[in-house]
């Protein structure tokens, strides 16, 4: 582990590497403690910012952190990554609260797609409706919610849809979403079930599908020899680093296999 000025960067021979980019505590707790653990566990690479407030530098943001320290060291690292092994996974760990509470979100955007257990539109104060909302430019369409184990690339691409309607807008700008497809559907959709399996309520863009170009999901979305994708996690799992960290590594060792080894 190496010391920077944001927090801290963690390299070892792998093609993946794990981001908190709101590690500070207040910001999502828990992730910078999650995300070295992810590292640690699964022998992959990591950068850290627990020193910055998304309120000083978003570094979540392309537009904002573009020029920091904590880009230029994740912007190399993948890099060099690709240069040695061909294909680099950049995984971001995020947090949301366990409650769903209107005022951070523009009131006139509020979930159209997004109704609680029973249907209805979520509340001031509801439970969000997911442990885990995996983002990476996809919005989940429950017109055609498939729960298959091997559902057809055709009911993949019904299911699975880039954001492009008013339907589908997630809040904030997300008018300028880019296309992020080198996260295949079928690999997402797959992780999506390996969650499920170990007991968390998993989705796919419900709220937090990181289309805004300016999102640190976006940053290589040009380019076919990165997959990137976060990881929302609600509170109540995040506050357990150890058991968090742990499902998260078999979910994707479940996903990837031994893809850690491919040379
Ligand atoms: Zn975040």
């Amino acid at each position: 582990m190496e010391r920077t000025d944001y927090g801290c960067i963690i390299k070892n021979p792998s093609r993946f590497v794990f981001v908190a980019p709101h590690g500070k505590m207040g910001n999502d707790d828990y992730t910078d403690k999650i995300t070295e653990l992810i590292s640690q566990k699964y022998n992959a690479n990591a950068v850290i910012n627990s020193n910055y407030s998304r309120n000083q530098v978003d570094k979540n943001d392309i537009s904002q952190s573009g020029d920091t320290q904590f880009q230029k060291d994740l912007v190399a690292l993948v890099d060099d990554i690709v240069a040695g092994y061909g294909k680099a996974n950049v995984i971001m760990i995020h947090g949301s609260a366990d409650k769903w509470t209107h005022s951070r979100h523009d009131k006139k955007r509020l979930f159209n797609n997004y109704p609680n257990e029973k249907g209805e539109w979520l509340k001031n104060g509801e439970k969000r409706p997911y442990d885990i909302d995996i983002g990476c430019g996809l919005t989940e369409d429950h017109r055609y919610f498939v729960d298959s184990k091997n559902p057809s690339d055709v009911e993949l691409e019904g299911f699975l849809k880039l954001s492009s309607s008013d339907l589908w807008k997630r809040n904030q700008n997300s008018d300028t979403m880019t296309d992020c497809r080198r996260m295949p559907r079928r690999e997402v959709y797959n992780l999506k079930r390996a969650f499920e399996e170990k007991g968390y309520r998993t989705t796919i863009g419900k709220e937090w599908a990181a289309q805004n170009k300016n999102k640190l999901v976006q940053k290589w979305s040009s380019n076919p020899d990165v997959g990137s994708m976060q990881l929302e996690i609600i509170e109540q799992h995040r506050k357990n680093t150890e058991k968090i960290s742990n499902d998260i590594v078999a979910a994707l060792k479940a996903v990837y296999d031994n893809i850690n080894e491919v040379k």
